[in-house]
């Protein structure tokens, strides 16, 4: 089966702050943080088939990142993996 693997712990995903370049940590789903999403992200990057959040049909899972250094939060596309 497919799941994401940040939200099961499996891995840790560590990006790249697009503002300064730090290292960004995992602050878990992105929909636990807001609630009206749109307002904070634009469109093609969270790319969500008709705006519907969880849709069932995704197989993927958005999370939101803190950079260590700046405070930058930004949202980002985890593709789920195969277990
Ligand atoms: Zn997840
Ligand atoms: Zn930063």
């Amino acid at each position: 089966m497919k799941a994401c693997a940040l939200c099961n712990g499996i891995i840790e995903h560590r990006g790249n702050c697009s503002k300064c370049g730090f290292d960004t940590m995992d602050q878990g789903r992105y929909y636990d943080y807001y609630d009206d999403y749109s307002a904070y992200m634009d469109i093609e990057q969270i790319k969500l088939a008709d705006g519907v959040p969880n849709s069932s049909c995704s197989d993927e899972c958005l999370h939101l990142f803190l950079c260590v250094n700046c405070g930058n939060e930004e949202g980002k596309t985890i593709q789920f993996t195969e277990f």
